[in-house]
């Protein structure tokens, strides 16, 4: 094997990183991750790491477990690879198609399978639009999503993603892809503080932006709305109580199709299978990936609900798919990941004990005079650090304090990710309130480590 320094160098001369400044990279050489068990992993000088993001928002039960592992080995000896374009199937794609069904909401009876999260949304844009053609209705075609949002990096994810970065680099969006504002209080919602606001009159007000836009566009021309139940990549932006019912009121008032991106927020995360069932909407097509597998493998897919399954029914040939559309290997290790998530009743452990928990130690770590707002989700959680406690002033951005802390996390030996000032979690599912306390305490000294840092 190799010395971390013989790692780095080959990395910077021959990897390109996603979302990274490959100069910048090269300078400090990246960090070679060389294995994992359970909610840690560890690097090559051998330093072990509690791994609150769950690697990308996706190893749900933690790593390391044998049951994946042998499902993978056992599809990989009898059948590694076949398609389901020939009028062919496979048997762990059919039962998963099946398990789906019974684990989503009743109206998801159907499933299209992808192998990421960006296929998944590709694949909305296009089913959104084959149903409008459907319907005799093609003029509607305007998908609406919000600003800061994250759907993936493809051409149609990065679109409806709301990412000014990556819309300046792609010439995006793509046509009739239009974005509206976040339902952001604390960034927001205190601007309007003009109006005092409360948090449920900001997710009303955060919602009718949707109404405002869809008479802007003509209702008539719009197809859809997609959103994440709470915004992961953007910073976990947990919306208020008020923000999802009224959008799917505004849905149902115009027809328009409602769809949730559940990458991060499926298989657990908030506390029941699927964020909308927390959020408390129905919506029309719901996209999943990472967590459905737990990440030990790619795969996506999109849940088609019975509005849009009746019409395809009776539509013909739907010119769409991949070559890895329910990949047989990918497809069996997500059969297992579930049966996992179920037989230990990790769903439950989020929603009774381990979320709850996380909520009140996060009122907790809101007194830390570092801290301007704590929020929590299920095993979502977001710190907002500010320079006033009380204005919830910023720091300047030169400062980088996000930045800062992620750096002594790195050190401390917690993976924790900075959104800007936004410090944010999304453990494994899997990890016990021992592990939560460790988690904690790791935060805290990193909030505290921050702080002195900048009142040197
Ligand atoms: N949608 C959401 C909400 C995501 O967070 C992500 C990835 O982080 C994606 C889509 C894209 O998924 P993938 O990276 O698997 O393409």
């Amino acid at each position: 094997t190799r010395t971390t320094a013989e790692w780095q160098q080959t990395d910077s001369a021959h990897y390109l990183h996603p979302f990274t400044d490959s100069a910048a990279l090269a300078r400090k050489g990246a960090r070679i991750i060389t294995r994992a068990d359970d909610i840690y992993i560890w690097d090559s000088e051998g330093q072990k790491i509690l791994d609150a993001m769950s690697g990308l928002w996706c190893v749900n039960v933690g790593y390391g477990r044998q049951e994946l592992i042998e499902a993978a080995t056992r599809q990989l000896q009898t059948l590694p690879f076949y398609n389901s374009f020939f009028n062919t199937a496979t048997p762990p794609a059919i039962e998963l198609a099946e398990l789906l069904a019974e684990i989503t909401p009743p109206q998801f009876q159907h499933v299209f399978f992808g192998g990421s999260g960006s296929e998944s949304n590709d694949t909305v844009v296009r089913l959104v639009r084959r149903y409008w053609d459907l319907q005799g209705q093609p003029e509607r075609k305007v998908i609406i999503s919000r600003k800061n949002a994250y759907h993936g990096s493809t051409m149609a994810g990065a679109s409806l993603g709301g990412m000014s970065e990556m819309h300046q680099q792609g010439g995006l969006p793509i046509p009739d892809i239009v974005h509206i504002e976040q339902p952001f209080w604390f960034a927001l919602g205190r601007d309007e503080r003009s109006e005092r606001l409360s948090r449920e009159e900001f997710g009303r007000r955060a919602a009718s932006w949707l109404e405002d836009k869809i008479q802007e566009i003509g209702p008539g021309r719009v197809a859809a709305f997609i959103g994440e139940p709470v915004q992961g990549a953007g910073g976990v932006i947990v919306p208020p109580s008020t923000y999802w019912p009224e959008i799917q009121r505004i849905c149902d008032r115009h027809g328009i199709l409602l769809v949730s991106d559940e990458v991060i927020t499926g298989f657990g995360r908030t506390g029941q299978w699927f964020g909308c069932e927390t959020m408390g909407t129905k919506p029309d097509l719901m996209t999943f990936a990472k967590g459905v597998t737990s990440g030990y493998i790619p795969l996506g897919g999109v849940m088609v609900g019975e509005r849009v399954a009746k019409a395809l029914a009776n539509g013909g040939e739907f010119a769409h798919g991949y070559t890895y559309s329910g990949h047989p290997v990918a497809c069996a290790v997500a059969v297992a990941n579930i049966r996992l998530i179920q037989r230990e009743g990790l769903v439950e452990r989020v929603r009774e004990d381990t979320g709850p928990y996380l909520a009140q130690r996060y009122a907790e770590l809101a007194g830390h005079s570092l801290v301007g707002e704590a929020q929590t989700c299920g095993l979502m959680g977001a710190l907002q650090l500010v320079r006033d406690k009380t204005s919830g002033a910023p720091f300047p951005a030169e400062l980088a304090v996000g930045m800062m802390c992620r750096a002594h996390c790195f050190r401390e030996g917690l993976i924790m990710r900075a959104v800007g000032d936004r410090m944010i979690i999304a453990p494994p599912l899997s990890m016990t309130r021992a592990q939560m306390d460790e988690m904690l305490a790791l935060i805290r000294r990193c909030l505290d480590l921050t702080l002195a840092e900048l009142q040197q």
